[in-house]
This record gives structure tokens, C-alpha cells and sequence, in this order.
């Protein structure tokens, strides 16, 4: 992580667990376990949507972000089943994932819908975290630069530079997420450093500078430091370990490391 010129982020994604009723005991067991955590670092959690609001009171005064998974890429409507960003800011969310590989394999979105979700985040204002990654198959072809550059590209359609610095890029390899097997830390700050010459291209250097790039797929408390000292990875999106606010204290913790 590069602590001069970007935030560090550590933000946890629940994914589909956790209910409303655990979040108070949740932040009363991580609380103690990260004290002035705010001195080098932003922490995020990305909670489902009926515990985004739990999570924000619970967390109220300790400088813990709330985020959602995702959001429709329309303001309002006609759009059953759908929240929309204004609908996570009214009840205190400030990040948002887009385009994680989970919903871009199990629920059809596309680079295109991930750029519309991520203009309507900017909008609200949220700050998106933008999802990307290769496949196993891709990573052995050896087309991941082909593919992540691809998906920046698409995923930022239109975003201006005034709004850049506020989007968060998450590099997360997809056969690391949930599997246990982390890319090496040499293998992901590449990709991260491939990352930030995409938006170098795409912007200016010096805004690429800006923007904090995290790792996501099997970061846990053992391999986070490692990954964290990497020049390019300016922190974690972090799935199973944020679950446990005893691993997902330590991971934060291993962020001071650049201080
Ligand atoms: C994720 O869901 O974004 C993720 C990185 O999951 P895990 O840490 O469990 O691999």
C-alpha cells in the first residue's frame, strides 16, 4: 500500500449471512480489538441489505463504515425485489459492491450493468467498489491482464475524472474467493500494478495514484500482512474471514503495517 497518496480500505462482504440481531454483538466484539484503527485505515462492512441499517447503529461513534452488495442501477420505479442507492444512503450505507463474480456468475450481470450501478452509485453519492477478476481458466491461458483490463474499461464507461478517485477497484481472482487459495502476493500486486497502468491510461498517472486497489479471495488473518505490504494493494475485500470479528480484527491490524 502506497499510504502517501491512498486510503487503505479493509471491507468486509458478508455475503447472504449474518441476521440484523448479530450486529451489535458483532462491533461489541471487533470495537475493542481495533483501537485508533482510523489512523490507517477506513473500515468497511458490506452487510445484506436488512442488516445494512443494523449495522450502521451498532458501529455509530467508531468510525466503521457500512456498505451494501449491491444496488439496482435505476433511481426508483417500477423494479420489484430492487434497492436503489438512494434507498442505502437514506439509511446510512456509504460503499457499495459492484459486479462481485457472484453475481456476475449466478445472476447474470454483465460489464455493461456494472457500469450503469456503478454511475448510479456515483451519483447518490456512494463510493462503488468495482469487482474484478479472472477465472482459473483465464489465470492458465494467461489472459487475466486481457480480461481485468477489459472489465475496468467497460465497468468505467463515461465515469469522469472529477469522480474517479471516489471508486474503489477490488481485484479478486475468482478461483480465490471461497476456495481457501489466495494468489501469491507477487502474483496480485502484478495484476494490481496492471490495474493501476489501466487507469494511469484511462485518466492520468497521478490520479491513478489516487485510487485505492484492494485484493479479495481467501484473505484471512494468516496471509494478510504479506499481501497488504504489497506496493499496489492498498487493502482487502475480505468474505469469510470478515465473519469473525476476531480474524477480521487481526487483518486490520496487519494494515498498519506501511505506518
Ligand atoms: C469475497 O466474497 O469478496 C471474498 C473475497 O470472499 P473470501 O474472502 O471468502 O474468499
Amino acid at each position: 500500500m502506497n499510504i502517501k497518496y491512498r486510503q487503505t480500505i479493509i471491507a468486509g462482504n458478508w455475503k447472504m449471512n449474518t441476521l440484523a440481531s448479530g450486529a451489535k454483538s458483532y462491533a461489541n466484539a471487533l470495537c475493542p480489538l481495533i483501537p485508533g484503527f482510523y489512523a490507517w485505515c477506513n473500515v468497511v462492512i458490506c452487510a445484506p441489505f436488512t442488516s445494512i441499517h443494523a449495522v450502521v447503529h451498532a458501529f455509530k461513534g467508531n468510525k466503521v463504515s457500512a456498505g451494501a452488495q449491491n444496488m439496482s442501477e435505476h433511481k426508483s420505479g417500477a423494479y420489484t425485489g430492487e434497492v436503489s442507492g438512494e434507498q442505502l444512503r437514506d439509511i446510512g450505507a456509504e460503499y457499495v459492491i459492484i459486479g462481485h463474480s457472484e453475481r456476475r456468475q449466478l445472476y447474470g450481470e454483465t460489464d455493461e450493468s456494472v457500469n450503469s450501478k456503478i454511475l448510479a452509485a456515483l451519483e447518490v453519492p456512494l463510493h462503488p467498489i468495482l469487482c474484478v477478476g479472472e477465472s482459473l481458466e483465464e489465470r492458465e491461458s494467461g489472459v487475466t491482464t486481457n480480461i481485468v483490463s477489459a472489465q475496468i474499461k467497460n465497468a468505467l464507461a463515461s465515469v469522469p475524472d472529477s469522480e474517479i478517485s471516489r471508486v474503489v477497484v477490488a481485484y479478486e481472482p475468482i478461483w480465490a474467493i471461497g476456495t481457501g487459495k489466495t494468489a501469491s502476493p507477487e502474483d496480485a500486486q502484478d495484476t494490481c500494478r496492471e490495474i493501476r497502468a489501466v487507469l494511469a491510461n484511462l485518466y492520468d498517472a497521478e490520479l491513478a495514484q489516487r485510487i485505492s486497489i484492494l485484493y479479495g479471495g481467501s484473505m484471512n488473518e494468516k496471509n494478510a500482512a504479506e499481501l497488504l505490504a504489497q506496493p499496489d494493494i492498498d487493502g482487502g475485500l475480505v468474505g469469510g474471514a470478515s465473519l469473525n470479528p476476531t480474524a477480521f480484527a487481526e487483518i486490520i491490524n496487519a494494515a498498519k503495517g506501511g505506518l
